[in-house]
C-alpha cells in the first residue's frame, strides 16, 4: 500500500506547476456556447493529457464544443475490468471579456478567476494526481476513463449521450464538481425540470372595445398560481416561476404572455408527478390558448446503498489523513445526475474547496489541493466491491 501522507506532501510541493497549468486554462475563456473558444481550450487540455501517455480521444460535435474522452490503462491492470469514470467540464458560465474585470489572481492561499472553482481547478487537480501516481508507480485498481465535457453549464445537451453510455459500463462515477461549503461531498442532488408556459389570447383596444379582447396575461396569472401550488417542499419539490413577460402596450388587451418555470425534485416519482401535472394544465379563460413546452432536464441523483458504500470508502481515506469528511445533498444539478440515473454508483463534489460558483468572487482555496488530490488517488486505488459485480 502506498503512503497517502507522502503523496499529499508531494502534491503540496507542486503548487507552482499547478498554478501555471491552471492559469493557462483560466486565461482561455470558454463560455459554453462559443465553439471556437471551447474547442481551443479542449485542444490544450487534450495535449496536457497526451503528455501523460494516456489515450486521448476527441469526440467532434457540430455545434457545441468537442468532448474529450481519456482512457488510462496502466500495465498490469486488467483492461477487462469495469473502469472508474471521472467526470468534469471545461465550459464556464462566463461570457468573453469577463477576464478584464475578474483576472486570474492569487491572494495568499486563494485563487480567483472565471471558471476556477467551477471547475477548471479540478481538471488540473486530476492531471496532477495522475502525473504523481505515475511518478510513484501507483496503479489504480482498474482502468480509468476521464470525460471532460464542453456544455455542462447549459444542460449537457451534446454530452449527455456520451456520459450516459460511459456510465452504464463503469464501475462507479467520481464527479469532480465543487463540494458543499466546508468541503462535504455530494451524495444526492435534486433533479431539474424547466418549462416554458405561453398563453395566446386576442388583442383589442382596452378603452374602446375591451370585451372583444382575451387577456393572455390574466390567463397566465391563473396558471402561475396553479403551477406554484404544485410545490411540495416536504418531499423536496420546489417550483420557481423565475421569469414572466407579455403584452404590448398599456391600452391593449394583451394577446401574448409567457413564463419560465424551474422545478426541483428529490425523487423520480415527484419528477413524474410534476411533469404530468404540467402537461395536464388547461386554460381557465375561454378562447385562450395555452402552450406548455419543456420537461425534466436532469433526473434526480438519489443516494443509494452503493453511494453510501462509496462515500464510506472516501471517508476511510480521509481518516487515514487525519481529516473528517462529511456528505450532503444539494438542489443544484450536475452530470452526476445523469451517471446516477443510469444506475452507476456516483460520488460528487470531489473538487477543490472554494466559493462563489457563477459569482464575481469565484475562487478556490489552494490549501485544499493536496488533500483533494490524495482523496482522488485513494479512490482510484480502492479495491472496493460496490455492487458485488464481477464476483464469480
Ligand atoms: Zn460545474
Amino acid at each position: 500500500m502506498w503512503d497517502a501522507g507522502e503523496f499529499q506532501s508531494a502534491i503540496s510541493t507542486q503548487q507552482d506547476l499547478y498554478l501555471e497549468r491552471l492559469r493557462r486554462l483560466v486565461e482561455m475563456e470558454s463560455p459554453s456556447g462559443d465553439k471556437v473558444r471551447v474547442d481551443r481550450i479542449g485542444k490544450v487540455i487534450s495535449d496536457d493529457w497526451s503528455e501523460l501517455g494516456l489515450i486521448v480521444e476527441m469526440q467532434s460535435q457540430m455545434e457545441s464544443g468537442n468532448q474529450i474522452k481519456i482512457r488510462w490503462d496502466p500495465a498490469a491492470v486488467d483492461p477487462g475490468l469495469k473502469p472508474w469514470l471521472v467526470v468534469g467540464h471545461f465550459d464556464t458560465v462566463w461570457p468573453v471579456g469577463t477576464l478584464l474585470e475578474m483576472p486570474f489572481r492569487k491572494e495568499s492561499h486563494l485563487l480567483y478567476g472565471p471558471g476556477t472553482y467551477d471547475m477548471k481547478a479540478d481538471l488540473v487537480m486530476a492531471w496532477l494526481t495522475v502525473a504523481e501516481m505515475q511518478k510513484r508507480a501507483i496503479k489504480p485498481s482498474r482502468p480509468v476513463v476521464f470525460l471532460w465535457t464542453s456544455d455542462e453549464e447549459t444542460g449537457s445537451h451534446s454530452s449527455r449521450e456520451l456520459i450516459e453510455r460511459q456510465a452504464k459500463s463503469a464501475h462507479a462515477a467520481l464527479v469532480l464538481e465543487p463540494p458543499m461549503a466546508g468541503g462535504a461531498l455530494k451524495t444526492a442532488r435534486k433533479g431539474v425540470g424547466s418549462y416554458r408556459v405561453e398563453t395566446r389570447g386576442r388583442s383589442a383596444h382596452a378603452g374602446v372595445e375591451p370585451e372583444k379582447g382575451r387577456s393572455a396575461i390574466l390567463e397566465l396569472a391563473h396558471q402561475v398560481i396553479q403551477i406554484q401550488s404544485m410545490a411540495a417542499p416536504e418531499l423536496g419539490t420546489t417550483i420557481n416561476v423565475g421569469q414572466i413577460g407579455g403584452g404590448s402596450a398599456n391600452n391593449v388587451v394583451p394577446e401574448r404572455a409567457w413564463a419560465e418555470v424551474d422545478a426541483r425534485v428529490a425523487t423520480l416519482e415527484e419528477a413524474l408527478r410534476i411533469d404530468s401535472e404540467m402537461q395536464a394544465l388547461k386554460p381557465v379563460t375561454p378562447n385562450v390558448l395555452l402552450i406548455i413546452s419543456g420537461g425534466l432536464n436532469r433526473p434526480p441523483m438519489v443516494r443509494t446503498r452503493a453511494t453510501e458504500v462509496l462515500f464510506m470508502e472516501a471517508r476511510r481515506i480521509a481518516d487515514r489523513l487525519g481529516r473528517s469528511l462529511m456528505e450532503g445533498a444539494t438542489g443544484g444539478g450536475s452530470d452526476g445526475n445523469f451517471t446516477s440515473a443510469v444506475g452507476c454508483p456516483t460520488l460528487d463534489g470531489l473538487g477543490l474547496e472554494g466559493a462563489g460558483a457563477h459569482a464575481p468572487h469565484e475562487q478556490i482555496d489552494l490549501r485544499s489541493l493536496p488533500f483533494r488530490a490524495t482523496l482522488l488517488a485513494g479512490l482510484l486505488c480502492s479495491e472496493l466491491d460496490i455492487n458485488h459485480e464481477e464476483r464469480p
